[in-house]
Parts: C-alpha cells; sequence; structure tokens
C-alpha cells in the first residue's frame, strides 16, 4: 500500500498569503489598506497566543491592526461600546472578538452587535443565516479553510459522501453547510449518534471536530478517504494532538491532515482573506 498524501496546511497558507500580499499591494495604489482590530478580554493564555499569531499576520502581510486587551473585570457595555467604535472607524474592515469571553459577558449580545460587514468570523446571525440560503456572505474561517484544503487535494467534491462528525455552531454545521454547497452528499454525526463507524466508514470525505484527542482510529476511514482533522487537543505531556489518531489512519487513509500544521494555518490564513475581501466590499471594489 502506497503512503498517504499530507495535506500540510502551512504549504497550503503560504500560497494563499503571497495571494492575498500581491493583492494588498495592488489595492494600496488605491489608498486602502486592510486593517482588522481584535479584542481580547481576559487572561485566557491560549486565547493570547492565537491573537499573538493573528497580530503577527497582520504585519507579515501589510495590514493595519489593532489589539484591544481589556481586564476580565470589563463589563459588557465597556465591550459593547469599543465592538461600536470599531464598527464607525473607516481604517478598520475586520472585527474580531476573541472567544471565549467571560463569564459575565454574554457572548452572543457582542458578536450580534458587531457590523454584518466587519464580521470576518462568520459568527454573525446574519452571515450564518446568509450561508444557510446560499447568499454571499464572510464564511467562517475554519470551516472556509476545511473547503479549501479538500479542494486542494484535487479531488471532485460533487457527488461524494462526506460525513462531518460534530455538529457546533463554529465547526461541523458550517462544513456541512458549505460541503452540501460544494455538492457532496452529507451526513452530520455527533455524540447521539448509533453506528458511528459504520457510517464514517461509507465516507469518501471524512471531517472530524470534536474535541476528543485521537478518537477516530482506522476502523473508522474507507480505504482511500480524504480526512480533515480539525480537532486541536492539549495533551498532558503538552503536545498537541488532533482529534484523528494519524499513524493509524494514516496507513488506510487517502489524503490527510496532520495535528499541527494542518487546519489549524489555515482558520488564520482565511481570517486574512476574509479582512482583504471586506476591505474590497467597504470600499466598493468588490
Ligand atoms: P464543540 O463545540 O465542543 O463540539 C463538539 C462536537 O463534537 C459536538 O457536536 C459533539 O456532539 C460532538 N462530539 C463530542 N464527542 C463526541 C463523540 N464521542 N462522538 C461523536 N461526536 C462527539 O467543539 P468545536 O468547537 O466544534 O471544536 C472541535 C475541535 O476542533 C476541538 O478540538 C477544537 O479545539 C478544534 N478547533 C480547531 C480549530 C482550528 O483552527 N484548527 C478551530 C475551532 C475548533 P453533541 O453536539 O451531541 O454534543
Amino acid at each position: 500500500m502506497t503512503a498517504a498524501t499530507i495535506i500540510s496546511g502551512k504549504q497550503i497558507s503560504e500560497e494563499i498569503r503571497k495571494g492575498i500580499a500581491l493583492e494588498v499591494e495592488q489595492l494600496s495604489k488605491q489608498n486602502v489598506r486592510p486593517g482588522l482590530a481584535v479584542v481580547l478580554v481576559g487572561d485566557d493564555p491560549a486565547s493570547h497566543v492565537y491573537v499573538r499569531n493573528k497580530e503577527k499576520a497582520c504585519q507579515d502581510l501589510g495590514y493595519y491592526s489593532e489589539v484591544h486587551r481589556l481586564s476580565a473585570e470589563s463589563s459588557q457595555e465597556e465591550v459593547l461600546a469599543l465592538v461600536d467604535k470599531l464598527n464607525a472607524q473607516d481604517s478598520i474592515h475586520g472585527i474580531l472578538v476573541q472567544l471565549p469571553l467571560p463569564k459575565h459577558i454574554h457572548e452572543k449580545a457582542v458578536i450580534d452587535a458587531i457590523s454584518v460587514k466587519k464580521d470576518v468570523d462568520g459568527f454573525h446571525p446574519v452571515n450564518v443565516g446568509n450561508l444557510v440560503i446560499g447568499d454571499d456572505s464572510l464564511l467562517p474561517c475554519t470551516p472556509a479553510g476545511v473547503i479549501e484544503m479538500i479542494k486542494r487535494t484535487g479531488i471532485e467534491i460533487a457527488g461524494k459522501h462526506a460525513v462531518v462528525i460534530g455538529r457546533s455552531n463554529i465547526v461541523g454545521k458550517p462544513v456541512s453547510l458549505l460541503l452540501q454547497r460544494e455538492n457532496a452528499t452529507v451526513t452530520m454525526c455527533h455524540s447521539r449518534t448509533a453506528n458511528m463507524v459504520e457510517i464514517a466508514r461509507q465516507a469518501d470525505i471524512l471531517v472530524v471536530a470534536i474535541g476528543r484527542a485521537n478518537m477516530i482510529d482506522a476502523s473508522y476511514v474507507k480505504p482511500g478517504a480524504v480526512v480533515i482533522d480539525v480537532g486541536m487537543n492539549r495533551l498532558e505531556n503538552g503536545k498537541l494532538a488532533g482529534d484523528v489518531d494519524f499513524e493509524s489512519v494514516k496507513q488506510v487513509s487517502g489524503p490527510i491532515t496532520p495535528v499541527p500544521g494542518g487546519v489549524g494555518p489555515m482558520t488564520i490564513t482565511m481570517l486574512m482573506q476574509n479582512t482583504l475581501l471586506a476591505a474590497k466590499r467597504l470600499n466598493g471594489l468588490a
């Protein structure tokens, strides 16, 4: 048996970012510089790392960026007032509020307050609704990255059976809608699914987003299937693991994403792409 192809999110990201950099250069001739504002509330260490990575991606691509680090004690009113200010600020085209927020702040109220046109995370209910009905919208970054990676395998999505394990609002549900938009036949699995192994084994494309380290082993995978592992689980030894048992699954699968270096880098790249698109749209250039 030949070894499975590894789908490198890192490499695909680099290719996409080169294209973005060229567009940024073109836009600068029209005096437009994409601008991203990130709002971080509290001290969650993982969130601080994610925000630093986003800040760095902005710097590398020549975006304007602002990071607003608020204390964990900030009130909901303070966060909403900042979002309002950023909604009105011309230099900002994308607003991202890093989740999770401290418990006393209502996440939905904050997401709902972000201008639909600047909602580069794609979490605003209007963008989610547009995704459901197939209208133009800013797509959520991780799901958009998943689709991009599948496309880059060169495998035709149309007509394939895709199985998505996990039905969260930020990953599983939007991934399944996007696969359906690409004309796959989609089955969704979740914690109450019966016979999950049998269902997963029918998949030509298997996307896993459950948050259970290494749970999906080779018994879930049809030989040759494309496997996309969204999971990011921190093990006790500090290492990062996906939801897929990479070593066993790659023995039977077709193209497969690793963790780290798979979906993770794509998420930030898609955020950069959304910010570019928002900047063009807000300036009447797209
Ligand atoms: P989540 O909100 O906790 O949702 C997990 C989903 O998996 C739920 O729908 C749950 O089913 C299902 N599930 C849990 N255990 C299961 C099991 N044993 N069998 C079948 N289904 C099961 O998680 P999420 O936010 O979607 O994130 C999923 C994973 O992706 C996490 O590891 C997260 O860190 C990672 N992630 C990575 C990125 C990235 O950039 N790479 C971005 C976002 C998330 P129920 O609905 O029935 O409870």
